[in-house]
């Protein structure tokens, strides 16, 4: 893995360092597909560790799987990875891409089935359990991945461009044959607080026609509209109707962000998506990280913080 140290004076700075969680988090839900009722632990972590799954329920094999790219084992309605042991834990991106709005560098994520709970189905329930307990930096630099070239996976309909920049922003394109859901386009750089202001709160969503063709097929069980923003035609059954206008592209963000925190690190870098997904989001940072040339390791620097709030957050 191509590595650069820090060095003061040339633009980068160390003083940003890692961060965990400053508690144990409990917290209970329900799986959106096995819709089996579920405890995980959020837990603090020693620096350099990343984010890993332990599987309390798992006794007769390894129950550890590394929250990262490479261990993506299937991206067909969610992100799951597993381990060598084939043990798997599935729906992980909301609550990834809380820890990476939240900048955690290092958890151990402790839950007793195959499947994170959806909560409300966006990240906003974990970002208030974050925020509950607080962080704590640890004594190592904060690490992010720099994008030295652009990487393209998929194609113009479908695909996802990451290219160098000075800090992560995600611009993001759908396109829905739903008169509801339609063409969104959405431009937002991922600094200061913006996942938490503009991001977290987005929920996922889903077509009534296609929940019963989900539920014949044993997935979905755990869905209803208390997590999923549901659309049936030209309406949203929903009583309480959307929480963006926009909702729907910022949850494919959210996404997004959640399935790039497997790079192990923040990315430094400008996302450009259309109507990408959770398997193009993996097909990326395995592409990106099978070129050497593509990218190194540096030390976060202070400028990738430095100047979001001038900007407008959403375009
Ligand atoms: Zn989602």
């Amino acid at each position: 893995m191509a590595t650069r140290t820090q060095s003061p004076g040339i633009g980068y700075r160390s003083g940003l360092r890692q961060k965990t969680l400053k508690q144990p988090i409990p917290c209970r839900g329900v799986g959106l597909h096995s819709g089996a009722v579920v405890s995980m632990v959020l837990r603090p972590a020693a620096a350099d560790r990343g984010i890993r799954f332990l599987r309390t329920d798992v006794t007769d094999r390894d129950p550890w799987i590394t929250a990262r790219y490479d261990q993506v084992v299937d991206t067909q309605l969610c992100t799951v990875i597993g381990n060598s042991d084939g043990v798997r834990v599935g729906t992980i991106e909301h609550l990834m891409a809380a820890l990476a709005g939240c900048e955690i560098d290092n958890a151990i994520i402790e839950i007793d089935a195959p499947e994170v709970p959806v909560m409300d189905g966006s990240s906003e329930p974990f970002v208030f359990l974050i925020d509950c307990v607080g962080t704590v930096e640890l004594d190592a630099p904060r690490r992010a991945i720099e994008v030295r070239k652009p990487i393209t996976v998929g194609d113009a309909a479908r695909g996802l461009t990451l290219a160098p920049a000075d800090a992560f922003s995600v611009d993001f394109e759908i396109d829905f044959a739903s008169p509801v859901v339609s063409h969104s386009t959405l431009d937002v750089r991922l600094v200061n607080g913006t996942f938490r202001r503009e991001i977290a709160k987005a929920r996922t969503f889903g077509f009534l026609k296609d929940a019963e063709r989900l539920r014949a097929m044993g997935l979905a069980l755990g869905g209803s509209l208390d997590n999923t923003v549901v659309v049936d035609g030209d309406r949203v059954l929903n009583e309480e109707g959307l929480r963006f206008d926009d909702e729907f592209v910022r949850h494919k963000v959210l996404d997004c962000v959640g399935d790039l925190y497997l790079a192990g690190a923040p990315i430094l870098g400008r996302v450009t998506a259309t109507r990408s997904g959770h398997h193009t989001n993996n097909e990326v940072l395995r592409a990106l990280f099978a070129d050497p040339t593509a990218y190194a390791v540096v030390e976060m620097p202070e400028t990738a913080y430095a100047y979001a709030e001038a900007l407008p957050a959403t375009a």
